[in-house]
């Protein structure tokens, strides 16, 4: 039995369930993933045999290929949250911070690491806040 994972985006406009498993969940640290994030790197659950029904907001679903690649970010066109893509390979690729429960495994890998931002290494080495800073 598949499970479901459901997912929206900031403002809520878009709803989403995805049932199935996730195979394989990348932090891909590529130049177009820091720049289509603004970060630096997309989280993206993939699952081989899922199912992405949209419950609410589908006509403000957009979904940009850049042109001659695979490189596509599906987006809500309210707020600009990442959204869940169906790629043309069958895969589902999920942003991991659209989902609203849990995510249900650990990341597989950083891949295009070697393309990683400049100020991405020893992030675990910089002071940590519970909360924002000056409180
Ligand atoms: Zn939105
Ligand atoms: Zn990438």
């Amino acid at each position: 039995m598949d499970e479901i994972h459901a997912g929206s985006c900031l403002c809520g406009t878009v709803r989403f369930e995805v049932s199935g498993e996730f195979a394989a969940f990348f932090l891909c640290h590529c130049g177009r993933c820091r720049k289509d994030t603004g970060s630096s790197h997309a989280a993206n659950l993939f699952s081989p045999n899922g199912r992405l029904n949209w419950i609410s907001g589908s006509d403000r679903v957009r979904t940009y290929r850049l042109p001659e690649t695979r490189h596509e970010r599906s987006f809500c066109t309210e707020c600009g949250s990442a959204l869940p893509s169906a790629q043309a390979d069958g895969f589902i690729v999920v942003p991991a911070g659209s989902l609203d429960g849990p995510v249900p495994v650990r990341p597989t890998a950083h891949i295009c690491f070697a393309s990683r931002a400049d100020w991405d290494p020893l992030l675990e080495d910089i002071p940590t806040l519970d909360g924002l800073p000056g409180q």
